[in-house]
């Protein structure tokens, strides 16, 4: 065995233990001692070497100024707003967890491209759920709550959930990716059927497509509604907790960017 391990093995735990993995676990994965990785974290971490010869941290465009993909970020709150939740792990980690159908697997994988594009470096983890049916998307930062302010402690409806400036000032730039994710996490797209009689006394089957949302925080809904109206797109609110765009206008627009699930 040698006794010096390469750099990458060396950066690679460091990233894990960034992540919030523990020393051994981290020292299973790279074939280490347990204190091994620990005096790596003393080294790189806690002596503050220089950086560059080792571990370092993902840049956050909050705290680090560092470059922010506006698309992804915005698709990203609308999953996060919808399914998606911000949990406290170590050493002030945190895990971004959405949750989504196992059904749909293109749009799980959606999910982790662009979790990874608003975390360059993330490896997005898919966990299934065994009996709910359900994938889990984790990635581990210590800046989510950085980027989702609205991180908070209890459900989302019992709290107040109110987009920063900077938060408004991206949806105002990109509504649809938005509406996208609160449509695909909280929504559906119904295709219904109704019959007409036409003049000549025949009776005629057509369909009709409405997209409806649904979401508890009065706050969450608004944020939909006032993406929509950034859009033009109509919509009413059938019954208190939800928002339906049932307008033939506004299903084609939805259709362009929102679209079925499957
Ligand atoms: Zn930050």
């Amino acid at each position: 065995m040698p006794h010096f391990r390469s750099q990458e093995t060396v950066d690679s735990a460091l990233r894990m233990s960034n992540n919030g993995v523990s020393d051994r676990a981290n020292a299973e994965i790279h074939g280490v001692a347990v204190k091994t990785i620990k005096r790596w974290r003393r080294q790189y971490q806690e002596l503050g070497l220089p950086r560059g010869q080792g571990f370092q941290p993902t840049p956050c465009p909050r705290c680090d100024g560092a470059e922010l993909d506006e698309a992804a970020y915005a698709l990203l709150l609308g999953w996060y707003l919808g399914d998606g939740h911000i949990v406290a792990a170590r050493r002030g980690v945190y895990t971004l967890q959405v949750a989504n159908d196992e059904k749909y697997p293109e749009l799980n994988q959606e999910i982790a491209a662009t979790m990874r594009l608003v975390k360059p470096t993330a490896s997005p983890c898919l966990r299934g759920h065994k009996t709910a049916g359900y994938i889990r998307i984790e990635v581990r930062w210590k800046h989510w709550p950085c980027l989702f302010p609205q991180h908070g402690v209890g459900r989302k409806h019992l709290r107040k959930i109110e987009l920063a400036d900077w938060q408004r000032e991206i949806v105002a730039k990109c509504p649809e990716q938005l509406l996208r994710g609160l449509f695909h996490s909280d929504g559906c797209r119904f295709v219904n059927w109704a019959t007409k009689v036409t003049a000549d006394g025949e009776t005629k089957r057509y369909e009709y497509i409405r997209y409806q949302f649904w979401n508890e925080s009065e706050d969450i809904r608004n944020i939909l509604t006032d993406a929509l109206d950034l859009l033009g797109i109509p919509w009413r609110k059938p019954r208190i907790n939800a928002v339906a765009v049932s307008r033939k206008e506004g299903v084609e627009a939805l259709d362009r960017f929102v679209g079925p699930k499957g």
